[in-house]
């Protein structure tokens, strides 16, 4: 089962969930589908595993 979190851009807000073994902790940015906003997760202003 591929494991899932959900972040928040801090750009636009918008949610999205990211595949966790290979993002979470990772100091790989990820990018917001919504506005390709680019940050880190530590940067989303809200993180639900
Ligand atoms: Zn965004």
């Amino acid at each position: 089962m591929t494991k899932i979190f959900w972040v928040t851009c801090p750009e636009c807000s918008g949610e999205f969930y990211c595949h966790w073994q290979e993002l979470r902790h990772k100091k790989i940015q990820l990018l917001c589908p919504y506005c390709g906003h680019r940050f880190l997760d530590e940067e989303s202003p809200k993180i639900v595993e």
